[in-house]
């Protein structure tokens, strides 16, 4: 069960070898941090050891902290990538195939270096108004299916040396897409990510348009990049480190659902993180209110919509579901995500996918699914089973989940608190 695990990426050697340079570019930074990491050795099985582990370390007090470098997990996944395609691939990685999370990784990959020209080209084309409230837009942090995302850097008027940063995403009209429907999209996104206040949801500040017409989203920025490719950096996340983000999201998903709004794409492409580890949900893109503020009862949604491997059951089945135990699923299978590194099926459809076939089999049985049977603890074990439940009307809402013996016990960093 462990090469199963540690099978994912099998890249010690390069985790190890990204450790050492996060730690010679964190001893030149401002951020104070302890100099025993008694810990690290202790909750780091992975990197036992020969490096010390930074990304996330506990404290004497019990208390963790988290240090995220997007620059230096893009120069890996860039190392990652290249070795991809010239074959260079370790022996034993191509049986883990079909469940990794790489394989949407590489399309992405490949469709970015054939953009990347283009984008250079138009990178100072933004409009004055733009500009002038949010600065510069300069570098490319992210690249949705429909849009770039950059950073946005404003000088502070009082201060000339200190700059605030944005994320500045386009939002552009898909091919094929009617006019009806993007409005549709840049309405949702814009009007439910501007009402939600939250820690763990992401701050959108403004809609506008550049100068060539395409409408974009001003949101806070998160210099800790995503969730996705932490994920497939690191190849599995410590369980103190995974339990936090996931107390983080259910926090934000029980709000969301609170204020009468579903996600319906809660993926890791989709919670950004800031250098602290605290988690944001962001793209709303196919948010829906199921509620408005003068109802009680939900309306149920209609219509598949999502990632495949975070897609509930009953998307597939159901002419209509409730979006809130659909966002639910997916946070189960986010959290199986971040302990191994790699989905638990392709698509949860039964009689279309092996692994949810024995799935459905095995939740049954004393002895349970083999890869959530690797979960040590049998109280988590059993909150990830009454999430991933076939079932919409017996699977756990946002709220049960938090207050289950198992979430309760977790202790969320002082930056998930506050969301800083
Ligand atoms: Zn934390």
């Amino acid at each position: 069960m462990t090469s199963r695990i540690s099978g994912m990426f099998g890249r010690k050697e390069d985790s190890s070898r990204e450790s050492s340079r996060d730690d010679q570019k964190a001893t030149n930074g401002a951020t104070a941090r302890p100099t025993q990491p008694s810990r690290q050795a202790s909750v780091t099985k992975a990197n036992a050891a020969s490096t010390p582990y930074r990304r996330f370390w506990t404290n004497d007090d019990a208390t963790h902290e988290h240090h995220l470098k997007v620059a230096k997990r893009q120069e890996k996944l860039s190392d990652m990538f290249q070795n991809l395609m010239l074959g260079k691939k370790k022996e034993g990685h191509n049986d883990e195939q079909p469940l990794s999370l790489m394989s949407n990784w590489v399309d992405v990959m490949r469709n970015e270096k054939e953009k990347l020209a283009e984008q250079k080209n138009s990178a100072n084309n933004t409009s004055q108004t733009l500009v002038q409230k949010y600065g510069k837009c300069q570098e490319v942090v992210g690249r949705g299916a429909f849009g770039i995302v950059r950073v946005a850097h404003k000088t502070d008027a009082k201060d000339p040396k200190r700059e605030q940063l944005y994320a500045v995403k386009e939002f552009k009209q898909r091919p094929g897409e009617s006019a009806k429907k993007y409005q549709k999209r840049l309405t949702a996104e814009f009007c439910i990510s501007s009402s939600m206040q939250h820690p763990n949801v992401i701050n959108t500040l403004d809609l506008l348009q550049d100068d060539k017409g395409v409408y974009c989203e001003v949101m806070e920025y998160c210099s800790g990049g995503d969730l996705y490719t932490l994920v497939l950096a690191a190849g599995q996340l410590e369980v103190v480190e995974a339990d936090c983000f996931f107390k983080q999201l259910m926090r934000g998903v029980e709000y969301m659902h609170e204020m009468g709004v579903a996600h319906r794409d809660l993926k890791p492409e989709n919670l950004l993180l800031t250098q602290h580890g605290s988690i944001k949900i962001t793209d709303f893109g196919n948010g829906e209110c199921f509620r408005m503020a003068w109802e009680k009862e939900a309306h149920m949604t209609a219509g598949l919509c999502g990632s495949a491997p975070y897609i509930a059951p009953e998307e597939y089945v159901d002419k209509e579901f409730d979006p809130r135990a659909v966002d639910v699923w997916a946070c189960g299978i986010i959290y199986m995500a971040m302990r191994t590194g790699r989905h638990l099926w392709r698509v949860a459809q039964k009689g279309e996918d092996e692994f949810f076939d024995r799935y459905l089999e095995d939740r049954k049985e004393e002895a349970g699914y083999r890869p959530i049977e690797v979960l040590r603890r049998r109280q988590c074990r059993n909150v990830i089973y009454s999430i991933l439940d076939p079932n919409p009307t017996r699977r756990l809402t946002a709220h049960q989940v938090l207050f289950s013996e198992w979430v309760k016990e977790i202790k969320v960093c002082r930056a998930g608190d506050e969301g800083f």
